[in-house]
């Protein structure tokens, strides 16, 4: 048994079922034993692969997005890139080389990185170093100095807890996390005022609700509208708000059990983007798209930047460039990103037409 289940065993003992909001939010971000505080999620050897991993074309595009975008608010200078959820700090490497490649080297760049986890704040001083650029890192997006900034997203509203809402015949009950008679961890419902929702459904749906995901894309959205800049989330998600589960643990790129190895497995939820565009409109912001990440991708170049490249590679990387090509931009097999990844963007009332995104 793992040291997190025991903490849990203990809390809930102590307190009774906790809500799966707040397992997530232990499983994934405990300080000592939560999964981003202790495992190397990302890569072929890790417990999944995210887009910039898997080719440097991702992040170059976003930088390239970034720069035209940052042009059109007009923003003076420092150009500030502030990412939420860096990881290894891959996609803001790649974006910062894109960035200079347009912009120039002399241009002032301000890198801000909110990341929880002590263990990837290290690796993404690595990675960043070399660019000799102010970079800072921030527990919340509350901390960024006021002031333009581009907000970059990949694979972080995912990684947000959600709470589980089911019909029964008693109305609308919160999933919550409690122990058997093996003290084994095991779900089960507890009543919920859940006046908020106003949904009608049959017995037995579950509504998976994200309240820290529209928190946070609520504060940025108030800060892009009062302050300008543009946010860019890319993630997997539907464009309509529905019922439905999609939490999903994962594990050496593999489908495992939520409630097992608590701290050892990345959990997930699908991003329900509808949610999140209300969340921009109420606070006074326009959202752009959603739009599949293969219309995102395609739309700024990708296929001339694997051309590209390919010029200067030999026989094995054209090869490689070609698989991630597919990978990035596939909407017909299980494995493409193409279709189930979604980016959507945010900026100021006034900006119609932004890159990436048909007006
Ligand atoms: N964007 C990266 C990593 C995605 S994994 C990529 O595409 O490869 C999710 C990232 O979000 C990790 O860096 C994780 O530590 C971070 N994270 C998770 N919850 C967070 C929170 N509440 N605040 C800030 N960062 C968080």
């Amino acid at each position: 048994m793992n040291e997190l289940m025991r903490e849990l065993q203990e809390i809930i003992t102590q307190e009774g079922p906790i809500s799966l909001e707040r397992y997530m939010s232990l499983a994934l971000s405990h300080p000592r034993y939560g999964y981003y505080a202790t495992r190397e999620p990302f890569g072929a050897a890790g417990d999944f692969v995210t887009a910039p991993e898997i080719s440097q074309m991702f992040g170059e595009l976003i930088g390239l997005w970034a720069a035209e975008v940052w042009r059109l608010c007009g923003a003076q200078e420092p150009i500030r890139m502030v990412e939420l959820g860096p990881g290894r700090g891959t996609l803001m490497a790649d974006a910062l080389r894109a960035l200079r490649s347009v912009r120039g080297r002399a241009n002032a760049i301000e890198v801000h990185l909110v990341e929880t986890s002590p263990r990837l704040t290290d690796i993404q001083r690595q990675t960043l170093g070399a660019f000799e650029l102010p970079v800072s890192w921030h527990a919340s997006i509350a901390e960024i100095p006021a002031g333009a900034a581009i907000f970059i997203a990949n694979e972080f509203f995912d990684a947000l807890p959600v709470q589980h809402f089911v019909r029964t015949e008693n109305g609308w009950c919160e999933r919550a996390v409690g122990l058997d008679g093996k003290r084994k961890l095991a779900f089960g419902l507890r009543p919920y005022a859940a006046e908020e929702i106003r949904l009608t459904a049959p017995e037995g749906s579950v509504l998976e609700l994200s309240a820290e995901a529209r928190h946070i894309m609520r504060a940025v959205a108030a800060r892009i509208a009062s302050e300008g800049g543009a946010l860019l989330a890319i993630d997997y998600g539907h464009t309509q708000t529905q019922c439905g589960e999609t939490l999903q643990a994962m594990r050496s790129n593999r489908f495992v059990d939520p409630l097992d190895a608590p701290g050892e497995c990345d959990l997930t939820a699908h991003v329900d983007f509808a949610a999140l565009a209300r969340a921009v409109e109420a606070a006074g912001a326009r959202v752009h798209g959603p739009v599949t990440q293969a219309a995102f991708l395609s739309a700024l170049g990708i296929a001339e930047r694997a051309r590209m490249l390919k010029r200067n590679a030999n026989p094995a990387q054209g090869e490689a460039i070609d698989v991630a090509l597919t990978r990035l931009t596939d909407c017909a097999t299980p494995t493409g990103m193409g279709q189930l990844f979604k980016a959507m963007a945010v900026t100021q009332t006034d900006m119609r037409a932004i890159p990436g995104f048909p007006r």
